[in-house]
């Protein structure tokens, strides 16, 4: 069967749209910067009643159904950014808990230690217990109440260039069956034309991957690095975890060779005695057997005796998947060029040593959206303007945040014990001796099969795919089925492949396939076929993907693209 990838239709006029402002992604970052534009302009209107700006014009673009469906974190927000966008939020943001009780264990295959003190960048005391579809869903109804449109459903599929100046945004096709040809419902996309194109689509966005191509934005960066977070949502008896209560594990089951962690965050439902517990177990995606499955990672996590106590007798709820930057300042690219700016993930605004990145998304929206009111007022959306929240980010708190953890992640390429060393010395020294230290792709240390044990050696309880008892531990399609993941069926696969024979001759025989271990969701599979000449081909299930990004991070030999499928389409991360 040969496979069918979407990509542009011949031929389609594509309506016109005006717009000022467009804002790709309406998460944290974009929402943020959606509201406090309305802010500006707001304020502005009330002291220049005769020269009032319109927000008629300004519209965020969202790829799920509603807002917040795709959006998927742990959540603790360190509310500092939102205090600054909306004073007084406590009183009316879906906030579960305060954290009032953190700590850090060292597990071993059986056992656990517990750090005698929390590190400083994991103290999260202050902080607040979120569901970040909440979150989301309570910014996009502030931005909606503020007169922004937000366009839910509609994914942006292309950016629009005049020259070098980018132009405008285009919008997916809707009815393109899986032989990418119209169907009667067809609907071709929008061509948005803006004045100012904000980019905040979260970790490895399309269209800021395809911005960063074109103009080879990374030229001399560090090239991002990544981690993927397996996440898990539990109701479990009371009493087992106080609603703000936050415990990190470091070790068991990684080995010294991998980078991950995983987090427990307590809260309380509402009317409910049960807690919930928010379980993660982040991967660091630089991991060297191709066989690891980052699924398997937290399923092994739960078998260890202190996660099975605090599981014991309750109920997986939800389950999803998403990848997050972790290459820090120096993985930065450029931030704004004519016509566009780029915030939030897309841009890699994450602390790694926190596990957070809520906040910097908002302030860096918030930076964004007074450059882009500039541009408005000016009438001048060339890099001259736009160029100016590249300043106002490295003279923000933004940075200095980010500055002493610049080498951070990089400490860890030795190893797990050279990395905690590294971590301790960068705190002493705010950021360790060396401005930059440089870092490398992390799929570039995946290891051929030919050099790795057959038995899988020491990362053996990791590999391959978890089976599941279907109470503790579940295998992928289970898990996926609590993911709510829903698509159009009749559409082309949204997982490009640039070359299916890499797949069937090479990466079969090399690598193992490994796209059938990172994936979360199931969407690849290598399946029997007696004329491949391995006896397996590449097979897709992309109805499965829960847009977490990881394919087009992972594969050794960087020929996956995600692109957005039919805008509508993904998770449902209620509750998440
Ligand atoms: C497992 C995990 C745990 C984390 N834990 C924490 C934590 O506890 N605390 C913390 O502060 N941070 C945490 N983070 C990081 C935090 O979630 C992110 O930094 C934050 O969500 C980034 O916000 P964003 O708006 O940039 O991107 P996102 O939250 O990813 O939002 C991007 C939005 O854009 C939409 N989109 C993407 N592409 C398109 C497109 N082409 N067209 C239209 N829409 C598009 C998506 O559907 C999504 O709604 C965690 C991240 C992960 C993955
Ligand atoms: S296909 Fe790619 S983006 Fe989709 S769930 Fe699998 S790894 Fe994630």
């Amino acid at each position: 069967m040969t496979l069918i990838f979407r990509k542009p239709l011949p031929n389609v006029e594509h309506p016109e749209m005006p717009a000022d402002v467009v804002i790709v992604g309406g998460g944290p970052a974009g929402m943020a910067c959606a509201l406090r534009l309305s802010q500006l302009i707001d304020d502005h209107n009330a002291r220049h009643p005769e020269s009032p700006l319109s927000k008629e014009n300004i519209y965020v673009l969202e790829k799920a159904r509603e807002a917040g469906q795709h959006c998927l974190s742990g959540a603790l927000l360190d509310p500092r950014s939102l205090k600054e966008l909306l004073p007084g939020f406590e009183s009316e943001a879906p906030l579960d808990a305060v954290v009032h009780k953190d700590a850090v264990y060292f597990l071993t295959r059986t056992g656990h230690y517990q750090l005698p003190i929390t590190p400083p960048p994991l103290r999260d005391h202050g902080n607040y217990v979120i569901s970040i579809n909440r979150f989301v869903k309570w910014l996009a109804g502030k931005v909606e109440a503020a007169g922004i449109t937000i366009f839910t459903g509609f994914a942006g599929s292309e950016l629009l260039y005049e020259g070098n100046r980018v132009t405008g945004v285009r919008t997916d096709d809707k009815g393109v069956d899986k032989q990418n040809q119209q169907k009667s419902n067809f609907e071709p996309g929008y061509d948005i034309k803006a004045k100012v194109v904000v980019l905040a689509e979260g970790t490895r966005g399309s269209l800021t991957k395809q911005l960063i191509q074109k103009f080879d934005l990374m030229k001399d960066r560090n090239p991002q690095t990544y981690g993927v977070g397996v996440k898990e949502l539990w109701e479990v008896p009371s009493g087992r975890i106080q609603a703000g209560e936050v415990i990190y594990t470091m070790g068991y089951p990684l080995t010294t060779k991998e980078y991950g962690g995983a987090w427990i965050y307590g809260s309380q439902n509402p009317g409910s005695k049960d807690n919930i517990v928010s379980l993660g177990f982040v991967t660091g995606l630089d991991y060297r057997d191709p066989r690891l499955d980052p699924q398997h990672v937290l399923q092994t996590f739960k078998q260890h005796p202190l996660i099975t106590k605090l599981l014991a007798g309750g109920k997986m709820i939800r389950y999803g998947a998403k990848a997050l930057p972790y290459g820090g300042w120096w993985s930065l690219p450029p931030l704004a060029g004519d016509g566009w700016m780029i915030i939030g993930d897309s841009a890699g605004f994450l602390n790694s040593a926190r596990l957070k990145g809520i906040h910097l998304a908002i302030k860096s929206g918030m930076l964004a959206a007074e450059t882009a009111f500039e541009a408005l007022l000016k009438s001048d959306s060339s890099s001259a303007t736009l160029g100016k929240f590249q300043r106002s980010v490295e003279t923000s708190w933004i940075k200095n945040e980010l500055w002493p953890v610049r080498n951070f992640h990089q400490g860890f390429k030795n190893g797990m014990v050279a990395g905690v060393f590294n971590a301790a010395l960068q705190e002493i020294f705010r950021g360790g001796p060396r401005n930059r230290v440089p870092s490398h792709a992390g799929h570039e240390n995946l290891q051929p099969l030919a050099n790795l044990p057959a038995d899988g050696g020491p990362e053996a309880h990791m590999l391959g795919p978890a089976k599941g008892d279907g109470k503790l531990t579940f295998d992928k399609l289970t898990d996926l089925y609590h993911s709510g993941t829903k698509h159009e069926e009749d559409q082309p696969a949204h997982l490009l492949i640039q070359d299916t024979n890499i797949c069937n001759e090479r990466c079969v025989k090399e690598f193992g396939s490994p796209c059938q271990n990172f994936c979360p969701a199931n969407v690849y599979e290598m399946v029997d076929d007696e004329t491949a000449p391995n006896g397996k081909r590449i097979s897709l299930n992309p109805t499965n993907c829960v847009h977490c990004k990881t394919c087009d991070i992972q594969d050794p030999y960087q020929i996956i693209t995600w692109v957005p499928p039919e805008g509508g389409g993904g998770p449902n991360y209620d509750g998440m």
